[in-house]
């Protein structure tokens, strides 16, 4: 999406740890028209898989997930973030390694919410390692729920995680593929 990548350029800043910030726009202040431009496309890209619902994880995909959501009509399921691993209750859990707070969460969600009759496009802000994909895709397996594919905003190619999920088979629409980043500037894959 050249847009977002203009916005990437223009907007975001790269800190320490291979992070990119997005804060103007995505993390903390939020472009509801952008915002929503990225779910449409992200809708588009998945428009014949009858999806049933989104699925994700807080606090920082659940923006782009509800505006994907929006436009393909389905519910948002987001996992929360338990830091205890005593999970009580009827919860579908797993181990995810957080990227940006360096510690290993349960994300639960209850069973109530996913079942074997769901079809599920996983969602997330950024793709980096790619354990929180991961831990979601868990999470609907359990359930025995459909994966119809992963949607991202950001990809950081360069560190892997989206290859490994296409590798395994998944289909993965990133909507702005970074494969350098440094102080010095951002490339993005062609
Ligand atoms: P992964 O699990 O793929 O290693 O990392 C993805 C998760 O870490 C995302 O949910 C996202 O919140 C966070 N993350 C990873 N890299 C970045 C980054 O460069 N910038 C920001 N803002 N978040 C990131």
């Amino acid at each position: 999406m050249k847009s977002l990548e203009e916005k990437i350029l223009r907007e975001g800043i790269v800190l320490d740890g291979d992070v990119l910030k997005v804060g103007s726009f995505l993390n903390q202040q939020i472009d509801i028209d952008f915002l929503f431009k990225m779910g449409d496309e992200i809708a588009r890209a998945f428009a014949d898989e009858h999806i049933t619902k989104v699925l994700t994880v807080e606090a920082s995909g659940i923006a782009i997930a509800v505006a994907a959501a929006h436009y393909i009509n389905v519910p948002v399921v987001f996992a929360k973030k338990s830091k205890t691993i005593n999970v009580h209750g009827e919860v579908y859990s797993a181990r995810v390694h957080s990227y940006t707070h360096c510690i290993d969460n349960n994300i639960i969600v209850p069973k109530d919410y996913l079942s074997p009759n769901d079809k599920v496009l996983i969602v997330d802000d950024f793709l980096a390692n790619g354990k929180a994909f991961e831990g979601l895709i868990e999470i609907a397996k359990q359930a025995g729920s459909q994966i119809a594919g992963c949607a991202v905003a950001i990809e950081k190619g360069y560190q892997g995680g989206g290859d490994n999920l296409r590798a395994k088979g998944y289909k993965v629409h990133s909507l702005a593929i970074i494969d350098e980043m440094s102080a010095g500037g951002i490339k993005f894959r062609k």
